[in-house]
C-alpha cells in the first residue's frame, strides 16, 4: 500500500506530527472540522475497522485515549468527539485505518446525528439479527 497516509508516515509527505511511537503516528487534518482536528493512524496498514489487527487497534485506541484530553487543553476546547468512519457509506475518503479525534466548543454549531425512534417491533427484530451475527 503507498496511499496519502502511509506516504505520511514514511515522510514522503508533509505532515504537522503531534505524537508518533513504533506503532501509530499522529498528526493534524489538513481539513479540520476544528483547530487541532487530529487523526491517528498504525503504522500497519490496514483498510479500516474491518481488517485492522487486535494488535493494531489496541495500539491506536491507547493513543487515541491519551491524546485526546492533550489536544483539548491545547486548543481549549469543551469537549471531543473519537470518530472512526468505516466503507464510503460511512464517509470513508482515505482508506487506511485511522481515528479522528475532533475538538468541540460549546459554540460551534455541529449538531448531533438525526435520529428517528424504531418502528413497533422493529428494535428487538434488530437486536436479534445482531445477536445472531455476533453468535453468543
Ligand atoms: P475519512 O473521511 O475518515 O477517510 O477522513 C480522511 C481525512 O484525512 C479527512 O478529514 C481529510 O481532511 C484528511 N486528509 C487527507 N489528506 C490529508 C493530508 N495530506 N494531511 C492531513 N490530513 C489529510
Amino acid at each position: 500500500m503507498n496511499d496519502v497516509f502511509e506516504k505520511i508516515i514514511k515522510g514522503e509527505l508533509p505532515s504537522e506530527k503531534v505524537y508518533e511511537d513504533e506503532e501509530t503516528f499522529a498528526f493534524l487534518d489538513i481539513n479540520p472540522t476544528n483547530p487541532g482536528h487530529t487523526l491517528v493512524v498504525p503504522r500497519h496498514y490496514s483498510r479500516n475497522i474491518h481488517d485492522i489487527s487486535e494488535k493494531d487497534w489496541i495500539a491506536m485506541i491507547k493513543v487515541v485515549r491519551a491524546l485526546a484530553p492533550a489536544i483539548q487543553k491545547a486548543v481549549g476546547a469543551d469537549g471531543v468527539n473519537i470518530i472512526m468512519n468505516n466503507e464510503s457509506a460511512a464517509g470513508q475518503l482515505v482508506f487506511h485505518s485511522h481515528v479522528h479525534i475532533v475538538p468541540r466548543f460549546n459554540d460551534d454549531g455541529f449538531k448531533h446525528w438525526k435520529g428517528a425512534p424504531y418502528k413497533e417491533g422493529e428494535m428487538a427484530e434488530v437486536g436479534e439479527k445482531i445477536r445472531k451475527q455476533v453468535g453468543r
